[in-house]
């Protein structure tokens, strides 16, 4: 194993072919949507073997998961808003007849 420094994040994030390491997809799980280091990005995005574990392993899950949270609440907020002004609605035209 030759344990090539990374670009950014100093670990050995790919190994000798070039095909990101668990360390590799651990620094993609962990990086911001948007933010992720594009050699590994550009990698995964072209080589299937990466695509088959990243996604074997979960890694995209756990990427996905924090992003969830905020649009679940979305949803719920617009849910609850919507239900408001059915209501309101409603009311109004109770109020008019
Ligand atoms: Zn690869």
């Amino acid at each position: 194993m030759s344990a090539r420094a990374g670009d950014e994040s100093g670990g050995a994030l790919v190994d000798g072919r070039g095909c990101l390491t668990p360390a590799g997809f651990a620094a993609l799980s962990r990086a911001p949507v948007g933010r992720a280091p594009d050699t590994l990005a550009a990698h995964v995005a072209a080589c299937p073997r990466c695509q088959e574990r990243m996604l074997a392993g979960g890694a995209a899950r756990a990427a996905r998961a924090p992003t969830r949270k905020p649009r679940l609440w979305l949803g719920l907020a617009l849910a609850f808003g919507a239900l408001l002004l059915a209501l309101v609605a409603l009311v109004l035209a109770t109020r008019l007849h």
